[in-house]
């Protein structure tokens, strides 16, 4: 009897010990969620960027196989979609819209994301 008083008095932690663990866990936490979510932003933009060089490269293979001429701008990725370009209209990962834009002399070619700028 007088073994299992003292074994449950040795057993499990105090508060002090406890409160330390606990700031040595958000003091980890502080230094790594940063990191982490600049990380994330940078996978995105990554991919976002990914996105728009193969929407120009759809509206390239589009105009060399149609005369060299662009799909209107506005509704261009539905019209790359449609006609097998593009597998499916692509999505920027942070949920901005991709707007294409073709200069007046038709010869160049812009795909900008409304999340992400352009370099
Ligand atoms: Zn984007």
């Amino acid at each position: 009897m007088n073994t299992r008083r003292k074994y449950n008095l040795e057993a499990g932690f105090t508060l002090i010990e406890l409160l330390i663990v606990i700031a040595i866990i958000g003091t980890f936490l502080t230094l790594a969620l940063p990191t982490y979510k600049g990380a994330i932003a940078k996978a995105q933009s990554r991919s976002c960027e990914v996105n728009k060089r193969m929407v120009a490269t759809a509206l390239e293979a589009y105009a060399i196989e149609n005369g060299g001429s662009y799909p209107s701008a506005s509704g261009a990725l539905n019209e790359l979609s449609d006609k097998g370009y593009l597998g499916q209209a692509p999505v920027c990962p942070a949920n901005g819209t991709y707007a294409v834009e073709i200069s007046a002399d038709g010869k160049k070619i812009n795909v900008k994301c409304s999340k992400h700028e352009n370099p």
